[in-house]
């Protein structure tokens, strides 16, 4: 092929250059098959909710008489379609910020204020949840950002904090800081179930999902045995959205995680 046709191992410019082009070959085709391996899954997930809802809607057709009965199949179909919702929602962002569509609106930003602002959105979720939701120190630090996906960040990743320790009546908690001259920090902690280490390189990846039993649907079957409270339902881009957020403001996210005790996420951001 084209590569062996460079004669990479000559040792004079033209083969530097050849294997300058060769490694970039190298990332084309890994992106090619990152790309392909992304609308695969990415199908998959949206012809699962419809698969289902298909189902129910046959169902009612055809085999439900009772009110009751009719009323629970429409309910099931609301909340695929809900999931469905959400699946295209961030498929869409992230299409749109992998093609240089989103021109975020930077302007200077109180990270202090907006955690608040996130938390006290949140607080009654987490009361639903059993969780409780605490907050740190939250002082005064400005960046340059766009308040819109800070928030998103930062609710993306309190969400997950309640959505994974639920039913635990377990702490969510939350803090700013600022690390002079370069970085402000914001961390997201939870005392939940924790993620060993061989999953953590693979939270940020599209549709990665830990417990993908509990976490989706995927089985194609439409009851299971969890209640819907039980059952985490993500989409599996929140922390892929999280990851791009931080990346467009030229920070830094890291994770820590350990089972039985929680997960930290911590993310640098440039002071302003
Ligand atoms: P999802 O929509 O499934 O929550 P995310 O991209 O937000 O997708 O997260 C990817 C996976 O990382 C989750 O499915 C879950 O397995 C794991 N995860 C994320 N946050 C936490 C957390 N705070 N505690 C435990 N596991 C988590």
């Amino acid at each position: 092929d084209l590569r062996r046709r460079l004669h990479l191992q000559r040792r004079d410019e033209f083969g530097e250059l050849a294997a300058t082009f060769d490694h970039m070959l190298a990332r084309l085709e890994a992106a090619f098959k990152r790309q392909t391996q992304f609308t695969a899954d990415a199908s998959h997930e949206l012809r699962t909710p419809l698969t289902i809802i298909d189902l129910k809607i046959n169902q009612a057709l055809t085999q439900l008489e009772q009110p009751e009965e009719y009323r629970q199949a429409f309910e099931q179909i609301q909340a695929e379609n809900a999931h469905m919702a959400a699946i295209i929602n961030s498929l869409l962002l992230l299409a749109r910020a992998d093609t240089g569509q989103i021109a975020l609106n930077l302007q200077e930003v109180d990270l202090g204020d907006l955690a608040l602002a996130c938390v006290e959105r949140l607080l009654p979720l987490a009361r639903a949840s059993q969780i409780v939701l605490t907050t740190g120190d939250l002082p005064e630090v400005l960046i340059r950002g766009d308040s819109h996906y800070l928030g998103q960040m930062l609710t993306n990743l309190i969400e997950n904090g309640i959505k994974y320790s639920r039913h635990i009546g377990k702490r969510v908690h939350v803090e700013v800081a600022c690390e002079p001259p370069l970085w402000s920090v914001v961390r997201v902690q939870d005392d939940g179930p924790g993620v060993t280490d061989e999953h953590l390189p693979y939270l940020f990846s599209r549709f990665y999902r830990v417990d993908k039993a509990r976490s989706s649907r995927q089985k194609g079957s439409t009851r299971s045995t969890l209640p819907d409270q039980e059952k985490p339902g993500g989409t599996g881009l929140g922390l892929s959205i999280v990851q791009w957020i931080v990346q467009a403001h030229h920070g830094e996210i890291r994770v820590e995680s350990k089972i039985g005790t929680g997960s930290r996420f911590e993310i640098r951001l440039p002071l302003l």
